[in-house]
């Protein structure tokens, strides 16, 4: 199980600056699509050779400057819930206020790690003030300058301690490949897995954070043989409405962190977003196999070629991401479901490729004796 890390406190403080300070470098290296970068709020982040996931909750919160306290709460409760860490922020220059106080409380009911970062501490002079968030009563206190990243390194210090390294037993005991059906909310997900399982499974998710855990099942049928990891029964039945959105993106995070290979579902009649997208690179960086499933191919009228259309934009918007497959269905006519599932195992297969040095070199001696690479300087 992978570790996630949240930071969370009041509007202002610096959450996001801190954030793009922990992830922004490898953010900057594997992803050069700008503009998917800017509606992101996870990412993944490495310290001392552990990797883990960070998440900038403020992100969620709409409208910063006017946030009302228990939307703060709210934010606060469910990144507690979900989270393993939590990193606290607050701001050195407005001292403890009355929405930290607020923020405190909660967390200190919760029984996940918590460390306090008291942010803008850009010089000596302000550390002389940092000593009354000892008062809030978490500790020792981090004084960093987001900005800068002075004190930074002693943050990630203390988070990697709480970072798991070792595989959870559900990897160990398993040999089975894990599949992961994700996608946004309506693209048809359950419809999918309800299709598969030929049952019109009634997904009861517990209260919101309850359960960390996504739900697994066994898949044995129709000559497939594998775990299905399923985020899609969340939005149904969580009393959560408000933040949707951040509570499926870290279900989505969790999914495909555990996958093999990840069957991102999109809507035919909506095409692929940001969002979409923001999965997808996801998916990528976490080293995981895709399949992209077009679902609700029953609804587009067609025309000779719609599908290879299709398929080229989707290409076009993921390059140089493109090896992948693309899978047309309708869940709905029951279309290619298994087509999907047999694509899934095939990536599944190609994964676990590897080639002898002698056929790369076979491959890359003629070309590089073609194009040989320049020698600059000698
Ligand atoms: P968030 O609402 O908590 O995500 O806060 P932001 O990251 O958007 O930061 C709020 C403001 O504080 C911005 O103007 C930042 O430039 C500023 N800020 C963030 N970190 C620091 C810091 O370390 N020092 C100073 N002086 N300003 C900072
Ligand atoms: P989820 O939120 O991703 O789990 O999506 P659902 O499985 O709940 O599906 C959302 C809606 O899309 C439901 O009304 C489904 O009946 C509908 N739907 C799912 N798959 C298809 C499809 O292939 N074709 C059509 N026309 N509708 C579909």
């Amino acid at each position: 199980m992978s570790t996630i890390v949240a930071i969370v406190g009041r509007p202002n403080v610096g959450k996001s600056t801190l954030f793009n300070r922990l992830t922004e470098s490898r953010e900057a290296i594997v992803d050069p699509t700008s503009g998917t970068t800017r509606d992101r709020h996870y990412g993944k982040t490495e310290w001392g050779g552990k990797e883990f996931t960070v998440i900038d909750t403020g992100g969620y919160i709409s409208g910063s400057d006017d946030v009302f306290e228990s939307e703060i709460n709210k934010q606060v409760k469910m990144a507690v819930d979900e989270c393993d860490v939590v990193i606290f922020v607050t701001d050195v220059t407005t001292g403890t206020t009355h929405p930290d106080l607020a923020v405190a409380d909660m967390l200190r009911k919760s029984k996940k790690p918590v460390l306090i970062a008291v942010n803008k501490v850009d010089n000596a002079m302000r550390e002389n003030d940092i000593h009354e968030f000892y008062g809030l009563g978490f500790g020792e206190i981090f004084s960093i300058s987001a900005t800068s990243g002075a004190g930074t390194g002693d943050l990630l210090d203390e988070v990697i301690k709480y970072v798991e390294t070792e595989k959870d037993e559900f990897d160990e005991r398993d040999t089975l490949p894990k599949v992961a059906v994700v996608g946004r909310p309506n693209v048809g997900k359950s419809s999918f897995i309800n299709a598969l399982l030929e049952e019109d499974r009634n997904i009861v998710t517990p209260v919101a954070g309850t359960t960390r855990d996504t739900i697994h099942t066994h898949f044995n049928k129709f000559g497939f043989n594998f775990w299905m990891l399923d985020t899609a029964g969340l939005r149904k039945k969580s009393k959560v409405t408000e933040n949707i959105e951040f509570y499926s993106v870290l279900r989505t995070i969790r999914a495909i962190e555990e996958c093999d290979v990840a069957i991102l579902m999109l809507d035919a009649t909506q095409g692929l977003e940001s969002q979409d997208l923001n999965i997808l690179h996801l998916v990528e960086k976490n080293h995981k196999g895709l399949v992209v499933i077009v679902n609700k191919w029953d609804l587009i009228e067609k025309e000779t070629n719609t599908a290879k259309k299709f398929e080229e934009f989707i290409y076009e918007k993921t390059a140089p991401f493109k090896d992948f497959p693309i899978v047309f269905t309708s869940v709905l006519t029951k279309q290619r479901v298994l087509k999907a599932l047999e694509e899934a195992m095939k990536v599944v297969e190609n994964r676990k490729r590897r080639l002898k040095t002698s056929e790369l070199n076979e491959f890359f001696l003629p070309l590089i004796d073609e194009f040989p690479p320049p020698a600059i300087k000698g």
